[in-house]
């Protein structure tokens, strides 16, 4: 289709999503925010959990569903220590490159390997965030709740502790936000502590992103 026209369609489709289905930002009444984490589970989720008990913050992780069905013990943990888990697609592919039976296909795979949910309808972040018109369609229009977050912490380009610490502040985070991490990664897992406490320090408060939405 031709690029201006996509655009404004796009716009429009998203734009007229109900917004029950399509979450970005929290409401902004309290000084309350979600963290969450895509790409897991992995080796290293069990220290990330570790680290979330400490610091007594509950989270949201998107994880990818073959990784779900290699660590099926990971699942239970990410649920038995009051997290919320929801699908981030099976192995990591753009929904937007999809033909409507492989997104579907995605969809369930990843729905199976990590079981029933805790919010009514299931959630479902797509991969880099991609989606084309149709791929967002048939999510929600098959009962799904596609999650995606307002504030990018970029853990992914800035590999490094001290950098993240300098760009997720209580000046540039705002109530309501819905921070993006990932698993797997020694900076962000450094980067943590002080992030948290630089928050919590300014009247931040933490939630998963399913009681950050009242879900
Ligand atoms: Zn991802």
């Amino acid at each position: 289709m031709w690029a201006p026209l996509r655009n404004n369609l796009k716009r429009l489709v998203f734009g007229a999503m109900p917004a029950s289905r399509f979450l970005r930002r929290g409401p902004s009444d309290r000084k309350r925010i979600a963290l969450t984490f895509d790409d897991g589970p992995c080796p290293q989720t069990l220290e990330y959990l570790d680290l979330l008990d400490q610091l007594n913050v509950p989270a949201t992780f998107f994880v990818v569903g073959d990784r779900a069905e290699r660590y099926p013990e990971l699942i239970q943990q990410y649920i038995r220590r009051g997290h919320q888990v929801a699908s981030h697609g099976y192995d990591h592919q753009r929904f937007s490159a999809l033909t409507i039976a492989q997104l579907d296909d995605q969809l369930r795979r990843t729905e199976l390997a990590i079981g029933p949910q805790r919010t009514m309808q299931p959630w479902v972040r797509p991969p880099y965030g991609a989606m084309s018109v149709r791929s967002l369609t048939q999510m929600t229009a098959s009962g799904r709740v596609v999650a995606m977050w307002s504030f990018d912490s970029e853990d992914y380009s800035r590999q490094d502790a001290a950098e993240l610490i300098a760009r997720c502040t209580p000046t540039a985070i705002q109530p309501g936000e819905v921070v993006l991490f990932h698993e797997e990664q020694a900076w962000t897992y450094a980067a943590l502590p002080t992030i948290v406490k630089q928050l919590r320090d300014a009247g931040y408060e933490f939630a998963t992103m399913a009681d950050l939405f009242g879900a």
